[in-house]
């Protein structure tokens, strides 16, 4: 089946496929831990999510927008891991909104707490 949100998957998964193991990226790191809280109008509380990363996993620090119709948009953490990976910090705290470009549906906004153990 062939749909925008199966074709923006797939962009998606090729892209973390294409950024490589963070090993390779960060041999110093030891675990990234990202702890969100996501906030709506409309739900009665709200969501957490943690998101893990290991030398094992992909450098890739996109997480997908909490919106069910949203599939272009995401949260990019990118550059704030970098930083502080550059900087050997190990927490940082901050808010982002989805990056999507699309009318408003119901774009979430995050609150995120980052912790990296550096080995
Ligand atoms: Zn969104």
């Amino acid at each position: 089946m062939y749909s925008r949100s199966n074709q923006a998957r797939m962009e998606r998964m090729q892209e973390r496929v294409d950024a490589g193991f963070m090993s390779k990226h960060y041999p110093d790191v030891e675990s990234i831990v990202v702890s969100m809280v996501y906030n709506q109008r409309g739900i009665a509380r709200p969501i957490h999510r943690i998101v893990n990363f290991a030398p094992g996993s992909y450098a890739f620090f996109k997480i997908d927008c909490f919106s069910r119709d949203c599939d272009a948009g995401g949260f990019d953490l990118t550059h704030v891991i970098n930083g502080m990976i550059r900087n050997h910090r190990e927490s940082a705290k901050g808010e982002l909104t989805c990056e999507s470009d699309q009318p408003p549906v119901d774009h979430s906004a995050i609150e995120y707490d980052i912790q990296i153990k550096f080995s």
